[in-house]
């Protein structure tokens, strides 16, 4: 049983590698952009609530961010392990999702991280915009998306390098290439 983070700063592929991942692992991917999209999709309170944050790049906060995948990962699916996309994004919510876990008795087995020089994010970010008309996927907002993730989400990768569990690859390059090094890194890391 596998539980799995996957983490990079936005426009890296996360969202395609956590597919093919989650398939290979046969868990659920978890995304929490993925539920905050779905809530404003279906107009609930908490997409209304999210869309603020989320048009201008910034995070939503970590208790309704929290709140929103405690709920999730109550579902059953969630019992054979998950993958984490996008969640944790700040140090604070390591601490909640290690909560979350140990009332449950359960560990984190491997945080994948991927890579890639910001300008190749951009311009994946700036593609992407056009394909699926993401209204977060603007340049200032994607600049602020980049900034958060180098002073907020960094700090989440340093903590779990010294837990031992972070294994990094190169997020450039073919789609088949990447899933196949991660799906060796993640095996790597849960066997040692
Ligand atoms: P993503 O699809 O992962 O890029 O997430 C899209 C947006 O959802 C982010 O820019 C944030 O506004 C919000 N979001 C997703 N996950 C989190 C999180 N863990 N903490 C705070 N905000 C989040």
């Amino acid at each position: 049983m596998a539980r799995l983070i996957i983490m990079g700063p936005p426009g890296v592929g996360k969202g395609t590698q956590a597919e093919y991942l989650a398939r290979h692992f046969s868990i659920p991917a978890i995304s929490t952009g993925d539920l905050f999209r779905g809530h404003v999709r279906n107009k609930t309170e908490l997409g209304a609530e999210a869309s603020g944050y989320m048009d201008h790049g910034e995070f939503v906060p970590d208790h309704v961010t929290t709140d929103m995948l405690r709920q999730r990962l109550e579902d059953n699916d969630a019992d054979a392990g998950f993958l984490l996309d996008g969640y944790p994004r700040t140090v604070i919510q390591i601490g909640a999702l290690d909560e979350m876990l140990a009332a449950k008795g359960r560990a984190l087995g491997a945080v994948l991280a991927l890579t890639a020089p910001d300008g190749e994010l951009v311009a994946r970010m700036l593609r992407r915009a056009k394909e699926q008309g993401r209204a977060d996927d603007t340049e200032s907002v994607i600049q602020r998306r980049l900034e958060l993730y180098r002073d907020e989400t960094q700090p989440v990768l340093t903590a779990y390098s010294h837990r031992g569990i972070l294994v990094t690859i190169d997020g450039s390059g073919d789609r088949e290439s990447i899933t196949a090094a991660a799906i060796a890194a993640v095996e790597g890391a849960l066997a040692a």
